[in-house]
């Protein structure tokens, strides 16, 4: 058993899993990834006995920890599978890591608040979990790492980053909640053998923004 984890967390855990798969989650990878992650670790400990509520809350420099259905939304339409190499954008409380990791993803996630990526990285190594994680823009994904199998991005674009869709395998699959403002349009984009986006929208959601900064490495 993880150390602070209790069989009161487990039994909550088991009716989150019930609530999402009530609102329509089918697949029982994801739903037995959400059923073994301790939520309750990866959140501020003012917000402990709210962990397995299905909300977004606070986790510190603005940011949230999505919401439970949202992050098993998005697992879903990423079609994980074992040893695909997933790059996930806006690492911030590591929830969204450690489910892709569960699905056995070989994670790249990146953080641009400091504060976030500092605490996450020790985080998830005192949980055995073992994503590679990096603190820089999004927008510009991981040249050195590319091309991905996946992309999942966790804040609200504006727009689809080009870099994204460069870095992204042919077959290979974005998920992205694209708008400004406060609700997105959930994307799911498949790029096809000749380089072609197919893109299907999902429905709306609510995500803190993806921050732009196109000096962001040079301060
Ligand atoms: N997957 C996270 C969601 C956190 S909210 C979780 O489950 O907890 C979105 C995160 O995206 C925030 O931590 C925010 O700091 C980060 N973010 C925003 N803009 C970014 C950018 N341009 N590059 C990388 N991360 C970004």
């Amino acid at each position: 058993m993880i150390p602070g984890d209790t069989y009161k967390h487990q039994g909550l855990r088991k009716k989150l899993v019930e609530t999402i798969k009530g609102k329509g989650i089918n697949s029982d990878n994801v739903l037995e990834a959400i059923g073994k992650i301790p939520r309750h670790l990866f959140m501020d400990n003012a917000f402990l006995q709210f962990a397995y509520q299905d909300k977004a809350f606070p986790i510190g420099s603005g940011q949230t920890i999505s919401q439970p259905y949202t992050v098993a939304f998005q697992s879903e339409l990423l079609e994980v599978k074992k040893g695909d190499k997933v790059l996930e954008i806006g690492t911030g409380s590591g929830y969204q890591t450690a489910v892709l990791l569960e699905l056995g993803a070989r994670v790249f996630s990146i953080e641009r608040q400091k504060y976030l990526f500092d605490k996450t990285k020790v985080l998830l190594g005192q949980l055995n979990y073992r994503p590679r994680l990096f603190y820089g823009d999004g927008y510009k994904g991981l040249p050195p790492h590319a091309p991905f199998d996946k992309i999942i991005v966790t804040a609200g674009a504006p727009y689809l980053p080009s870099d994204l869709i460069d870095q992204l395998k042919s077959g290979g699959r974005i998920v992205i909640p694209i708008g400004e403002g406060d609700t997105q349009k959930m994307k799911l984009l498949i790029k096809n053998e000749d380089g072609q986006l197919q893109e299907t929208e999902m429905g709306d959601f609510k995500f803190v923004p993806l921050l732009e900064n196109k000096d962001w490495k040079s301060r």
